[in-house]
């Protein structure tokens, strides 16, 4: 891919337009995650802005000690969220990813990001961009835990320290799609419409993501519950697909934009009040979607009926966000749970959709519990997509924290909002031994909910 092949957003001229709006204030230092464990300035929002900046007007090479600093970003957004002048950090880092995957030179090679195993470019390109082959994993990994082989492989050490070890290590139990509360209505993939079984409210699109939908059923299924007993049907369109965060943020704006087009075309023609998601980090991805990446490619698609890019991205919520300000919960019952739960902010929530607040709304739903912030959310666990993946270390670093903070809490549960970070956080606590359940604040609300048939 040549420089001149990216959308026109992602010109040099752009970036370097961008990049001159940092006044070199230096207030984000202290809210940058990377910048806290190593104190270089180059590991800094204010270093990097300057980095990308003087790359993208040809002032410094696009070297590999550049790719170093720019690789070990969590995307996290702090920055952004705290800078008093809105520079676009977001923009800024994934436009400068792109020009360095577009770029000629050799930096390919010597990226970390770019050493990958053969499983993960394989998983990337053929499961990620394709999560109906998710489903049709879900029987094998589902005979993996039930049978104990799960429990043989991990005490074995089989896996070593590769790169497989530590995604198997975070693998979940894996449910079936609507498996909910003992109910045997489960089948292997998500009916394409579940009617509201409450007063009817309104028609509502769920969006499944990909490795959530094989690893997280439960949150899936229990949004779909909420929802149809506050009221709404909910849509699950079958030719929905990745989010495209992953490709965006590693540079791949080419598939990125293919897979937005992809969603925007699943939902197109129903007449929904809003597409939920239940991963905050795709959720966000999904209002933030770009226009179709060239006029040749948009020539070569076919028009959207009535859902432009605008009208789908306006219509993507946090299922928190949505339950906040939902009808019909004048008719549900919600049995009490004397316990602390502690809720863990993703950034993509916390950061960029400014929706911290929502889950704590939600869970103040339950009689008797005691809802309370985690200690240090105001920084990345590491998670960062597949940031704990290339940057294992600095992402141990952080995660060390979370582990500590669950450790001094005394709570019994963790609810977050995000699949990643729960994953992440939830592999840790297994290792530690600490008996601390993460999970969505929607399942834990769904558990409490009394239904009356
Ligand atoms: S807070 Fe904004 S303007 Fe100040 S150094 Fe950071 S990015 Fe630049
Ligand atoms: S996105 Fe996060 S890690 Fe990257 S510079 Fe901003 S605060 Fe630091």
């Amino acid at each position: 891919m040549k420089p001149s092949d990216l959308p026109s957003d992602i010109s040099s001229d752009l970036l370097v337009a961008e990049a001159s709006r940092c006044v070199a204030c230096g207030l984000c230092l202290p809210h940058c995650p990377t910048y806290r464990i190593t104190l270089s300035e180059a590991d800094s929002p204010r270093g990097r802005i300057a980095l990308m900046g003087g790359v993208a007007s040809g002032r410094i090479p696009m070297n590999a000690r550049f790719a170093l600093h720019i690789d070990r970003c969590l995307t996290c957004r702090a920055c952004e969220a705290v800078c008093p002048n809105h520079v676009n950090y977001g923009k800024l880092v994934d436009g400068t990813r792109a020009m360095m995957l577009a770029s000629p030179s050799n930096l390919l090679k010597e990226r970390t990001v770019m050493r990958k195993s053969w499983f993960r470019r394989w998983a990337e390109s053929k499961l990620i961009t394709k999560p109906t082959r998710l489903d049709a994993l879900r029987p094998l990994v589902r005979f993996y835990q039930k049978t104990g082989l799960q429990t043989v492989v991990r005490k074995s050490g089989l896996l070593g320290e590769t790169g497989f070890a530590v995604l198997e290590r975070q693998l979940p139990h894996v449910d079936l799609p609507f498996a909910f509360l003992g109910k045997k209505r489960a089948a292997n993939t998500w009916q394409t419409v579940y009617p509201s079984t409450g007063h009817p409210r309104g028609e509502v699109g769920l969006f499944l993501g990909c490795i959530a939908r094989l690893t997280d059923a439960a949150t899936l299924n229990s949004t779909i519950f909420v929802l149809n007993h506050l009221g709404y049907t909910v849509h699950v369109p079958p030719t929905q697909t990745c989010c495209g965060a992953l490709h965006q943020h590693s540079g791949d704006v080419h598939t990125s934009a293919q897979l937005a087009r992809q969603n925007m075309k699943a939902f197109d023609g129903l007449n929904l009040r809003a597409i939920v998601s239940t991963a905050s980090g795709c959720g966000l991805q999904l209002t933030e979607y770009p226009v179709p990446v060239s006029t040749e490619e948009q020539r070569s698609e076919e028009p959207l009926q009535s859902q432009p890019t605008e009208n789908f991205s306006s219509k993507a919520m946090d299922i928190s966000a949505f339950l906040a300000t939902a009808g019909g919960w004048g008719d549900i019952q919600v049995t009490p749970l004397p316990h602390k739960i502690m809720v863990h902010e993703p950034c993509s929530l916390r950061n960029t959709w400014h929706g911290a607040a929502h889950p704590y709304a939600l869970l103040a739903r339950i009689p008797g519990a005691q809802v309370t912030p985690l200690a240090g959310n105001d920084q990345c666990c590491g998670a960062a997509g597949t940031y704990f993946l290339d940057q294992p270390e600095m992402a141990k670093i952080l995660l060390r924290d979370k582990i500590a903070a669950l450790d001094a809490s005394g709570a019994r549960y963790l609810a977050t909002s995000n699949v990643g970070c729960a994953m992440h956080i939830a592999g840790a606590l297994r290792d530690t031994g600490l008996d601390i359940e993460v999970l969505h604040p929607v399942t834990l609300l769904a558990r409490q909910m009394v239904i009356k048939n």
